[in-house]
Parts: C-alpha cells; structure tokens; sequence
C-alpha cells in the first residue's frame, strides 16, 4: 500500500473541513467577500454541493465582486440555468468587448499579439455529475478569485471563463445520492451503499447522453451553450475536470502520444506538457501523486479536452481518483471527499499560473495556427463540400446547423446538381467552402478515414457527419456552377400543403420529420395508410412508403385534418399533395397495397442491466424529435406487468451487471407477440432473444490468431485491437422492403460498436439490410473482424403467431446525431405489421 505524505490528509481522523485546507497558504482574503459556507450553510467538501446551492454562491458572489460578472447561457432539459462566470480584472472588465474584438483580428492575422492582450482560459467543470469534485472545487476557486488580494495581479493577464456545472442536471441527480446517504458518522467502507448509485446514475444529462462526447455534434443544449461561449472567445487553454476509478491518483494530459488525432498539430501537445510542467510543481508541493501521457487519448474530437486542439486552444483532460461519496479507503490509503476537491482547486490555479507564465507562448502558437489555417484554405481555393439529398429536407439542415454552430460558413444550393450518382436537390443540399476560417474543423466534419497508427480508441474512431446524417457527400474540386445562397439563419426550413383537398392527401416517407407528422395523424384517431409499392398520381412519382390520408369515412374532420397538415408543414421542411382522385398509374388508393398504419404505444426497457445510453438515445428521439409518448418500462418488472396496452417494445442493448430478463420475462414477451405485439431488440439483447427464440439466427465468428511471440505488456493491444470501438459501415438495402422505407438510395450508412455478426439467410428477401463486400467507409476495425462483417445481416427478423420480433445489430439512434438510421427504428413501429 502506498503512504501519502500525512499533511495531504489533515482532514483524517476529523470529519470537519475548513476553507483554508484548500486554499494557498502564501494568499490574504478580502473579508468583505462572502465565504461558501456564509451563503449555502456548509463547508465545501462536507456535503455534495447539489446546483442550486452552488448557482445561489455564485449569483452572491458576483453581485459582490467586480472580478466576476454573471450571465445564463439557457437552460438544461430540466430547466436548470447554464451560467458562465467571466472571471478578470475591473479594468479588463471595462473594456471587455475590446478584449474579444482583439481576439477575433489577432485569430484573423489583422494584428499582432499585444502586452496588455489578456490570455484567456476556459475552465469547466464536472462534466459527468457523478466526478463532482470539479464543481465542488468550483465553490472554492470561485471564492478565492474574488477574494485573493495576490491573485488580481493574474487577472489582469487573463480572462476565466469560467463555467462552474458543465452537467447541472447530472450533478443535482448524483449530489441527491451522496448526501442522502451521508452519515454523521463518516463511513469509508466501500461496500457502504452511499457508493453503489443507482442506474442511471448521475454521469449523464437529463436523456442520459455523456455530455463529454457532444462537443462537435452538438445536438444537447448544454453543449450548445457552452459552443457558442467558445467559438466567441476562442480561448488559450480550455481545461475540462473529471474524475476516474477510487484506486486511481490524479491525470492531467498529455495522454498516450501514439494516439493524438493527425490533425492537431504536434505542437500542442508540447505546449500541453509544458503546461503540465506546471500541474506537477503545484501537485508535487501539496504532495499529490499523479501521472500523465498514459491510458488516455486525444482522439475523437467530440470530447472536451479534443475539441479545442482543433481551434488553437490547448484542450487539458483533468482525471481525479474518486472518492465517490465523502470519503472512500483505497489502494492509497483514505480517500476523503476534501482531498478529491483539492487537487481539482489545486490544478485549476496551476492552469491560471501556466496561462500567466505561458502567455506569449500561446498567444503566439493561437496566431500562428490560424495563419497557417490561412495558407491551408488560400490552397484550396475553390473546393470544398457538397452535401445533400434529393428529398430529405430535414437531415440536411441539422447538418448544416452543427456546422453554423461551429461558426463555419455554408452556402444553400438553389438549384438541383448532379455528381455521378448522386443527387443534391434544391433546398435540400448545401456546400461548404474550404476556403474560409477553419478548414480543418470542416475536414474533420467530414473525412473519411480508414488508415490508423494505433489500433487503440478511447472512443470512437469515426463520426463522418454526412454518413451520421445520412445525405450524399462529395468532395469537389470547384464549387458546383448553380446558383447559392449563404445560410444565415438556424431556423429550419418549411414545406407546405398543395391545396385543400375533398379526396384525400399524400406525402412521401422521405424527410426525416415525415414520422413526427404520421405519429400527429395515428394519435388523433385519423386514418393513415401506407403504399406498398410505387405509383404516379397527376404526373408525379411516390415512393415506397407513401403515406396516404384518406377523407372517405373521416371527411366530418376534413378541417382539422387540413388544420393538423398546415399547422405542420409550417414548421417542418414537409411536402403534402392533396388528390382528387384515387385512380393513379400503379396501386389505386383503394389497393389492399394501401396497408393501414396503427396508431402505436410504446414501452421502452430500461433500468439496471440495460444500457442506459441507448435507452436515453431512444427515449429523447421519441420525447424532442418525434412527440411520441413512451413509458419507460422497468425491464425487470415485464414478466409482472399486463403488456396488452403497448403495441411495441423496446429493449435498448444490455449493460453491465445482470441480465433483468429473466424466463420469465421470455415467456411472456412471447404470448404478448403472438397475439400482436411488435418487439424490437438492440444489439446485446439480440442474444437473449435468440437462446429464447424469440429470434432465429446463427452467428459468424472471427477467426483471430493465437498470441504467439508476444509478452504479458502486449496482451492489452493484442486484445484491444479487436474491439469495434465504433466505426462506420456500408449496407446495401432493399428498398421495397418496409424496414428500408423513406431510402432514396440502396445504400445507407451504418455505425457500428459491436462485435455481433449474422450469418444471411438463404432466401434474399429474408435479407433486406445487409453489409456489403467493402464495408468500411471510415473507422478502426481489425481485418479478422471485418471479414467476417462482409455479406453478415444487420437486421433478423422473426414472425410469432400475429406478431414479430426486429432485431437489430447495431446502434441505430447513437449520440442524437445519426439521423441516418433513426428511421429504421420508426420503421419498425409504424410498419411492423406490414413486414
Ligand atoms: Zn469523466
């Protein structure tokens, strides 16, 4: 067992904590400044600050400090506000927007760094809730920037933006845990419940999305918030506090230098460790131990301590041990809450040190990297990327909203263009210059990228926006000759209705808001059916899945059935034809090829042993996007429950700890198929169903070589490299088959984390989504797995009695922001019966 020095542990054997344990000794207070514990009743450190404790100090303190102003970015999902603290000196306070008009010319070449330029530092904290000690030290650090008589002297160099909860909803959650469970008594067994959370826990947001992973799609308000507070500021330094397993010490970046993305520059990450020198003079003096350029990468730029290596600023991942609740024994002795804090106030002043002692340094590397930004979009003159599609509105404007997020100029096409095969209709397409700002952070939008010199991923190793958003995508060497505008604004297009119609109405299954209206139509008791197969009415061509309202039998709701249609097609990119007759080239409306659409009711498993980040996936694609109720159905109470009120269920992939499913739970799942019921499963669970026969498939294994000629210290490579961490793969489809409804090509993009593969059926049309020959579009994946993906199915269908059973392979609904194949899952709601 290791000894930590005894003064780091002042706290052991007493349970009280006092302000000055955190704070430096060599600093005097300003007295007039409140303390934490003045405003919110305790001491840092001796409960969990819960965040309306920690926004009621932060709005005290600004209102007595002219260090620090106060202003709310939005709000979470459960209303809770997103502030910012911009941290600095009164006088630098005075002429603030000079600060950032400066910025904005030196970034673009109009200037040279100047002395009195302040650096600028962006420091956020405890974006997974459950890794509080971040904004616990936010309390602390917050009090001493406006308290510390010494520390004015920094603030005249910089400027903090300083965000205190980068997961307010996450942290109010975990904060309910520790403190309820708190005794008077402290108690450090790890077997205490105070440390065994319970699902969902507090990592993730209100949808329980790991925020951490939303930096560059940006799809959650959180992220969007704090997007806009950084493409404003472009800051030097921007530092993202977490924490990692109770046995663990303290980790500041750099990470493993095998796994830096090849688009940031080598020399951030020596700036990174010059920065680091810091962060061990300030550990080492309060005797902490720590480590550094091991176990974590600077790879997916979706991450917080990525993103910014992107942009010019040095992004500094911070991984403190967790005490999890107030204290914990550990590998290292007693782990106390207080301890955890201190290192993150501790590191949090180093960073302010560094900036201050680095400041030429990063200014000049910040000036230098959009200069050769310059030269590198000068080069490009002309190219760039066109993306799009030729009927859905809706998946091409949210990428063209992640990229106006990111402050990247976009240009809406005005008429259709054609490239080969692909199709970029008017309206629905869009291109992206290279020559502008940051063509870096656009290439990283949207390269492919298959070649790697580690086989190793933190996390994903692919995220191609127009694969996740399922548009075409090209990279073109001259700007395409038709006429564009520049998008200026984020509201999303409209469609609209042809004109009031006495027969009936039609609209295609093509945009991505097409579901939200068919869910509209089901719920208020209109009837809605779907065509089976192609047909031309009035010299216009429907797809497969056209979707049919007809005024015969509910023409006393002919008004509100024009009112519904109107009212929103005003709000989405949606088409509707009205038809005067049902007589058509091809299937009549009267065709029992017209197949009725049922409304639908949904339970979605969730609970231990599911994974709730598919599960939260599922359950905000259904509450922000689509409307859909659903009822988040406890999976280990199915086999208890009477399921005759749900249409579908959901099982989102498994997660750790035991199976909830139980034979049970099988049995029943089975009756309630065979009288109707439509059960589509994920990923993991689709083994479940199988040993249950509630589906029927045979699986491929790859054939991996035995470790010959390799030490015990390559074993975790040598299994590591055969982990799909998360890469993105071709399947071809067959259209006419209702899972696929709403395609316009015959190929869709797939993202895949799973080592699952399906052998095909005999017969094709049982195997109507499956991997191509070349699957591999962009990502890491080992060549004795992707060998055997080839030709595998992504889909396994099973009918029972009236029923069916869908399971899919893969993720379809990963992190909000694949679009692409959100469909296929509301396929399998609104088409089930169909299949
Ligand atoms: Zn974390």
């Amino acid at each position: 067992m290791l000894c930590l020095p005894l003064f780091a542990f002042s706290q052991v054997g007493s349970d009280t904590v006092d302000l000055n344990y955190y704070l430096p000794t060599n600093h005097t207070y300003n007295s007039s400044i409140p303390t934490p514990q003045s405003v919110i009743g305790h001491e840092v450190g001796e409960w969990h600050i819960t965040h309306d404790k920690l926004i009621q100090y932060l709005q005290v303190l600004s209102d007595t400090s002219d260090r620090i102003s106060l202003e709310n970015r939005g709000e979470t999902f459960e209303g809770r506000p997103l502030f910012l603290l911009t941290v600095t000196s009164p006088r630098n306070h005075e002429r603030i927007d000079e600060i950032v008009a400066d910025r904005k010319k030196l970034v673009n070449g109009e200037i040279e760094p100047k002395e009195d330029m302040p650096v600028v530092i962006y420091q956020g904290f405890s974006i997974h809730g459950n890794e509080p000690s971040g904004s616990n030290a936010a309390l602390a650090y917050a009090y001493h920037l406006a308290a510390s008589n010494e520390v004015l002297a920094d603030l005249e160099n910089t400027v903090i933006l300083f965000d205190p909860s980068f997961n307010p909803d996450g942290l109010q959650r975990f904060a309910y845990w520790a403190n309820v469970h708190r005794a008077h008594q402290l108690n450090y067994d790890p077997n205490d419940r105070e440390y065994r959370e319970v699902w969902p826990g507090g990592r993730t947001n209100h949808y329980w999305f790991d925020l951490n992973r939303d930096w560059l799609p940006v799809q959650l308000p959180e992220s969007r918030a704090r997007i806009a507070t950084y493409h404003k500021w472009l800051p030097n330094v921007l530092t993202d506090h977490h924490e990692m397993g109770t046995n663990s010490t303290f980790f500041f970046q750099p990470g493993e230098p095998t796994r830096v993305h090849p688009l940031t520059p080598k020399i951030n990450q020596e700036l990174t460790k010059m920065i680091g020198s810091y962060h061990a003079k300030a550990l080492d003096k309060i005797g902490s131990l720590y480590y550094s350029e091991e176990n974590y990468d600077d790879y997916y730029y979706g991450k917080g301590s990525t993103f910014p290596d992107l942009n010019g600023t040095i992004g500094i991942l911070f991984e403190q041990g967790s005490s999890r609740g107030h204290g914990q024994e550990s590998e290292n002795g007693l782990l106390t809450f207080p301890f955890t804090i201190r290192n993150q106030f501790t590191t949090a002043l180093s960073t302010l040190e560094a900036a201050n002692g680095l400041k030429s340094k990063l200014m000049e590397y910040q000036k230098d990297y959009y200069a050769t930004l310059r030269k590198e979009a000068t080069a490009h003159k002309t190219s760039g990327y066109v993306f799009g599609t030729s009927k859905d509105a809706g998946s091409a404007w949210h990428l063209t909203e992640v990229l106006k997020r990111h402050g990247i100029s976009v240009m809406a096409l005005e008429e259709d263009y054609r490239s080969g095969k692909k199709e970029f209709g008017s309206g629905k397409s869009y291109f992206v210059p290279l020559n502008q700002r940051n063509p870096r952070l656009v290439d990283a939008i949207f390269e492919e990228r298959i070649t790697f010199t580690d086989s190793l991923f933190y996390d994903i190793s692919a995220w191609t926006f127009p694969h996740a958003f399922g548009v075409s995508s090209e990279k073109v060497l001259k700007k395409p000759s038709v006429n564009m505008t520049p998008v200026s604004s984020l509201d999303m297009p409209i469609g609209s209705v042809e004109t009031k119609s006495n027969y009936g109405y039609l609209f295609e299954w093509h945009d991505y808001y097409a579901p939200k209206l068919l869910h509209a139509l089901t719920q208020k008791g209109i009837r809605v059916k779907v065509a089976m197969t192609p047909f031309k009415l009035a010299g216009r061509s429907y797809d497969y899945g056209t979707l049919m309202i007809p005024l015969q039998n509910q023409e006393n709701r002919s008004d509100e059935i024009y009112a519904i249609l109107s009212d929103f097609t005003s709000k989405h990119p949606l088409e509707v034809y009205s038809a005067s007759t049902g007589l058509t080239e091809g299937i009549d409306f009267g065709s029992n090829n017209f197949d009725a659409v049922e409304p639908i009711s949904v339970a979605l498993l969730v609970g231990t042993g599911i994974s709730s980040y598919d599960a939260g996936e599922i359950w905000h694609l259904f509450d922000q996007r689509y409307n859909i109720k659903v009822t988040k159905l406890e999976a280990s109470r199915v086999s208890s429950v009477n399921l005759d009120r749900y249409t579908d269920i959901i099982i989102p992939s498994l997660g750790y700890g035991p199976n909830p499913l139980n034979e049970a739970a099988a049995t029943k799942l089975k009756q309630w198929v065979r009288e109707g019921g439509t059960l589509i499963g994920y990923r993991n669970a689709l083994n479940w169903l199988n040993s249950n026969e509630l589906l029927s498939f045979n699986t491929r294994q790859a054939k991996v070589a035995a470790a010959k000629n390799l030490r015990f210290d390559q074993a975790e490579n040598y299994y590591g490299a055969q982990v799909t961490g998360g890469a993105i793969f071709e399947a071809s489809i067959d259209r006419s088959h209702p899972i696929n409804f709403g395609y316009t090509t015959d190929k869709i993009a797939l993202f895949r984390n799973t080592n699952l593969f399906i052998e095909p059926r005999s017969n094709s049309f049982e195997n109507p989504l499956t991997y191509t020959q070349s699957p591999l579009l962009s990502g890491y994946i080992s060549e004795e797995n992707l060998e055997v993906l080839k030709g595998s199915s992504a889909l396994s269908i099973k009918s029972i009695g009236r029923g069916k059973v869908i399971g899919f392979t893969d993720n379809t609904n990963f992190r909000a922001f694949w679009y692409g194949t959100n469909r296929l899952l509301m396929n399998a709601l609104f088409f089930g019966d169909s299949m």
